[in-house]
């Protein structure tokens, strides 16, 4: 049995996958949209916090946020705690299943047509057209299109299978959602024995009820469940029996984010911030330069490798620089201890630092390589020259 013919399929009905949906239905193209979920946003395993700047450009309504974001708390691994506070609202905590549910009912009211409980088990590229074999609803089926789309999340098989390389460098985040008490803040605790080379965080959704998760290298699971007792010990959580989530978060890029006929966006193609693992926002940039080069492919009727490798070049010359800073940024802060981490909070701690740089207008809750670069050209404390050492190496590497 065949499906339709359409200009663009899309798989995964995530943030990016949807809003290039509803970017290319906007300008009257035929989109098909292919989601293993039988909804869009089930089950994520995602924090959901954005810059006020994503919230604006994503145009979502009010309903989707849980919280406001102007403050922060960062804990040593001692345990010392240095507060951040802005006059304006940084960031949002959203509600990533009416999230992804809002941008996929914007698609819709466009034209998108979207397939769910359908995953796409292989691309087939061809002269002409490109085809989709999915099982909808279990029943195989095969799809064909002008162009594929990629936004399946960190799902290393599709791209591999066209040819367009692998992501081998990830981290693994896992999270859970408690009741708790008095968390009214964002809380960030470092320390390679709370969450090895990376962080964990409690973040408040709701009176009495926060998120609880944290990155790692590796054992994100048992290192949460760690931090969890902690917390139950410590009065701040009431239950620690709750089934937590994990999912891994690529580090670095797709060698090809593009092939005959073939895009590839959002975590699927490393467009995600290595410092924090955030991924919303680029994958945003990401489907937001992609509808453009569609767009430009599409009218031409040129969908060749060559007319598409704009599409790279673009969301290269947008986030690549700050892509690659920051992954080496975070790779050298996994060569510290705890003392040297304890070094750096001290820094910022004693010498004023944190106002001056929060005043300097290098501050951005997006942009971190900016801010990386002021710290470690201003700092000559030992922890922080051995990160620039380590650093320095590795972005000219
Ligand atoms: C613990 C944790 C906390 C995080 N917190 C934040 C945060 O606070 N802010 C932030 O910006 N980012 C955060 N992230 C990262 C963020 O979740 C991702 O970057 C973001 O979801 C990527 O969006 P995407 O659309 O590219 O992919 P996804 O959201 O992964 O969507 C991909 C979709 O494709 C579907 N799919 C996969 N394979 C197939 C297939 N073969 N056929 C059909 N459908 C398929 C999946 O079901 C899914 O719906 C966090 C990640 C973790 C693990």
């Amino acid at each position: 049995m065949s499906g339709r013919f359409y200009d663009v399929i899309i798989v995964g009905a995530g943030p990016a996958g949807s809003y290039l949906a509803y970017k290319l239905a906007s300008l009257g193209y035929d989109v098909a949209v292919f989601e293993e979920k039988n909804t869009s946003g089930l089950n994520v395993c995602c924090t959901g916090i954005i810059s006020t700047e994503c919230f604006q450009s994503l145009d979502l309504g009010t309903d989707t946020i849980l919280t406001k974001l102007s403050s922060a708390r960062f804990f040593s691994p001692s345990g010392r705690c240095l507060r951040l506070q802005t006059e304006k609202i940084q960031a949002y905590v959203v509600n990533r299943l009416l999230l992804d549910k809002a941008i996929a009912s914007k698609a819709q009211s466009q034209g998108a047509q979207y397939f769910f409980s359908s995953p796409v088990i292989d691309i087939i590229p061809g002269k002409d057209s490109i085809q989709a074999e999915t099982l909808c609803s279990g029943v195989k089926d095969i799809f064909s299109a002008r162009a594929v789309v990629l936004a399946n999340g960190f799902r290393p098989e599709l791209p591999r299978k066209l040819g367009l390389g692998k992501i081998n460098n990830f981290l693994v985040g896992a999270q859970v959602e408690v009741e708790a008490k008095n968390v009214d803040e964002f809380e960030i605790y470092f320390g390679q024995e709370v969450a090895p080379g990376a962080f964990a965080w409690l973040v408040p959704t709701s009176t009495n009820k926060a998120y609880v998760g944290l990155l790692a290298t590796s054992q994100a699971k048992l290192y949460l469940q760690k931090f969890l007792n902690n917390l139950f010990s410590q009065g701040r959580i009431t239950s620690r029996e709750m089934e937590i989530r994990q999912k891994a978060i690529p580090l670095g890029t797709l060698a090809h984010s593009y092939g005959d006929r073939v895009l590839v966006i959002g975590d699927a193609a490393g467009q995600v911030k290595p410092t924090t693992g955030g991924g919303i926002y680029f994958g945003h940039f990401g489907a937001q330069i992609a509808a453009d080069v569609l767009d430009e492919a599409l009218s031409s009727d040129n969908l060749t490798a060559g007319q598409l490798s704009r599409y790279q070049k673009r969301w290269k010359a947008k986030m690549g620089k700050e892509l690659s800073r920051g992954y080496w940024a975070r790779w050298a802060y996994t060569k510290l201890s705890d003392r040297q981490i304890e070094g750096i909070f001290n820094m910022f701690d004693f010498n004023g630092m944190t106002e001056a740089l929060l005043n300097s207008g290098n501050f951005s809750f997006d942009w971190h390589s900016r801010l990386i670069l002021t710290v470690l050209r201003r700092s000559s404390a030992y922890p922080l020259l051995k990160i620039k050492h380590l650093f320095f190496r590795g972005v000219s590497s």
